[in-house]
């Protein structure tokens, strides 16, 4: 074991040489290297330096780095950036959403694109893991803004993806109407209905049932089966809930349909508590249709609910907690203040939201901690029930597709909590997720030879 942790050490400061200034990349390396080393033991093909294992897994197969260059309704042109990190396609063809947000940089593209390869994996569907991306804010923008910059966007990216090749869908910033645009630019371009090439698209032109739900209810349903095996249910529990957009808003949906109160949401200006718990269609309402601010949620909505500017959710005490907006949203000083509060379960809807230091606090705790590799897999399971509903030009029933979510679900919960178990970590679904979905890629990895 001595052997493994330091061969490991030594990975972990080669990489990070290796890759300056790319600081949620190191935290998401060091994250899964930090629990390998049990496997590491087991298994020395894992680890022999000779085959450069760990030095391929997290080197991108391919990065591509591109100008974006888009007029606004003034006749002023915009220069962004787009990023596309094709990751490793040892599984399947790349597959991972794109994410539009000012802070979008290389690294961030890199830690999603990494996360998603184990996550993908974990879902037992045949898979790889990319992301990909811009640092275009597509807040206060216009439909017509947005839909120029995804048509510009577009135009470089359809030359690397494909329904056999890399297979985006949606993230931060990037829902139903992106996805629109950006499926018809492909279209336009190519001269191909290839309903294959994304995933989020709507329901009537190839998309798939349940998938603007499925991140949501499937870290719901995470949650259910980690409380199962604590004999516990969801049934009356209390919840927070962190961010307003499509991961959260579903969130609260199941979280209702499965009979717990959430009282919470929040976006980058601050959260709303709502003592009677969130009324659903108002919330919808102010930020599907009128893509408003949570605010406004408050403003409307009566006595019982309160904006707080500048605050986190995490000081509303509560049974559960579900970070679903963005990476280290929940730091240290959260997670204790969460632990006070009596918190049960954390489910990770977002990439990442828990710094490392607060998942120790809250696993040493006792909390059952759910991390998003495994907690958020429902959206690409989905997903990937899209890609299979398109290659067959099928429609599947939303039942059929959220029966098969909540198995997939089971099985992911399943198959971490027995790696775990079996790894010498009895509860610990973060070295569970990260051992088992590193075994599966490891292994395809091997088996097609140095490539
Ligand atoms: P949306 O764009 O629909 O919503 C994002 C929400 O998070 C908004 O409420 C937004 O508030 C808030 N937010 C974003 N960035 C920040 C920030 N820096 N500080 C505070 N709040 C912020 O995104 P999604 O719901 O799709 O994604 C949320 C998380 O879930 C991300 O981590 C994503 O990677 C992850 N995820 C999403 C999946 C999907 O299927 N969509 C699948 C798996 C994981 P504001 O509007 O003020 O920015």
């Amino acid at each position: 074991m001595k052997d493994s942790k330091d061969r490991l050490e030594a990975l972990r400061v080669g990489i990070e040489r290796r890759n300056p200034a790319q600081p949620e990349f190191h935290q998401a390396v060091r994250e899964v290297l930090d629990t390998l080393a049990p496997v590491f033991a087991a298994r020395p093909e894992y680890a022999d330096p000779a085959a450069a294992l760990v030095e391929r897994l997290t080197e991108p197969e391919r990065q591509i780095v591109f100008r974006v260059p888009w007029q606004d309704d003034r006749g002023r042109v915009h220069v962004n950036r787009g990023y596309r990190v094709e990751f490793n396609s040892a599984l399947g063809p790349y597959k991972g959403g794109l994410r539009f947000h000012p802070s979008v940089d290389i690294g961030v593209v890199k830690f999603l694109g990494f996360e998603q390869i184990f996550k993908n994996a974990l879902t037992g569907l045949g898979i790889g893991g990319g992301k990909g991306g811009s640092d275009f804010d597509p807040r206060g923008r216009s439909d017509a803004e947005v839909m120029r910059f995804c048509q510009s966007f577009m135009t470089e990216l359809h030359r690397h993806i494909g329904e056999h090749t890399d297979v985006p869908a949606g993230d931060i910033g990037v829902g139903g109407r992106e996805i629109g645009y950006l499926f018809g630019q492909y279209r336009r371009i190519t001269n191909r209905w290839e309903a294959g090439v994304l995933t989020g698209k709507g329901q009537g032109w190839g998309g798939s049932a349940i998938r603007p739900q499925a991140t949501g209810y499937g870290s719901v349903l995470f949650a259910a089966e980690m409380l199962g095996v604590r004999g516990g249910s969801l049934d009356g529990l209390t919840a927070v809930v962190s961010g307003s957009g499509n991961v959260a808003l579903y969130t609260v949906e199941k979280l209702q349909q499965l009979g717990a109160n959430p009282l919470t949401c929040s976006d980058s200006h601050g959260y709303v508590v709502d003592d009677k718990g969130i009324d659903l269609a108002l919330l919808k309402q102010v930020k599907e249709v009128e893509r408003g601010r949570v605010s406004e949620y408050a403003a409307r909505r009566g006595s019982s609910a309160r904006f707080v500017p500048g605050g986190r959710v995490w000081e509303v005490p509560a049974d559960i907690a579900f970070p679903s907006a963005t990476q280290n949203e929940l730091d240290a000083q959260d997670a204790r203040t969460l632990v006070a509060g009596g918190v049960k379960a954390v489910s990770e809807g977002a990439n990442m939201p828990t710094t490392p230091e607060a998942v120790r606090i809250l696993q040493e705790a006792g909390v059952a901690f759910g991390p998003g590799k495994a907690a958020n897999a429902g959206g690409v399971a989905v997903s990937a029930l899209e890609m299979s509903q398109n290659a067959g030009r099928a429609a599947w029933s939303a039942q059929r597709v959220e029966d098969e979510l909540a198995a997939i679900m089971r099985s992911i919960h399943a198959v971490v909590h027995e790696t775990a178990e079996r790894y010498g970590a009895p509860g610990d679904y973060v070295t569970g997720a990260n051992i088992a979905g590193f075994e599966r890629v490891a292994d395809a990895m091997l088996a097609q030879g140095v490539i």
